[in-house]
């Protein structure tokens, strides 16, 4: 079953993740949590065929079409992933703290919309070229993942060039809760002087 590497990596005694199960249904809805563990990155996961497709992205995703970002292909999350933040304690698989960075819907572009949701999209993946737009609060628009020829886990991120995207640095870092946090506090330290 897609969710049995899920299942096995984790012992369910110890972190809060929700067990693995799938669904029926696709709403087409992604996130992307911002995973600060022995090494952070960001998990890009889409709902399709039941379970969240994912790939943790070392560098996180970007709205510059400039920037390809490694996504490595990880085992199949469960739907219920989607809202999942906390502490995955030391010892245990992926241990660290997880954040949503943005959530929100995508569609895949060349969807059709005769067939049962999501089945193109499964075969676009499976032949290692998936196009979808995103509407997230910080993701937005065409974008794409691409695999590595003769690779099975090795893909790129990349954001078309569109109306939503930015031609200048884009750090995923600086959006960040944490970054947020610090602006704020920065911003009153200046307005109670
Ligand atoms: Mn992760």
């Amino acid at each position: 079953m897609a969710l049995t590497t899920y299942n096995k990596k984790r012992n369910f005694k110890e972190t809060s993740e929700p067990k693995g199960k799938s669904e029926k249904k696709n709403l087409f809805r992604f996130v992307v949590q911002r995973h600060d563990a022995s090494r952070l990155h960001y998990d890009f996961r889409l709902e399709l065929g039941g379970v969240l497709k994912s790939w943790a992205v070392p560098k996180g995703p970007s709205m510059n079409p400039a920037d390809k970002r490694l996504a490595v292909m990880v085992e199949d999350h469960p739907v219920s992933y989607i809202g999942f933040e906390g502490n995955i304690p030391e010892g245990n698989y992926g241990a660290g703290t997880v954040e949503v960075w943005d959530a929100g819907v995508y569609f895949p572009v060349n969807e059709d919309l005769e067939k049962i949701p999501g089945q193109q999209a499964l075969k676009d993946l499976d032949k290692g070229e998936l196009k979808f737009f995103l509407k997230g609060s910080k993701l937005e628009g065409g974008f794409v993942l691409v695999r590595f020829k003769k690779d099975d886990k090795n893909w790129l991120l990349i954001k078309h060039k569109d109306e939503y995207a930015v031609n200048k640095k884009y750090d995923s870092e600086q959006f960040s809760k944490a970054a947020l946090k610090k602006t704020v506090k920065a911003r009153k330290k200046v307005s109670s002087k």
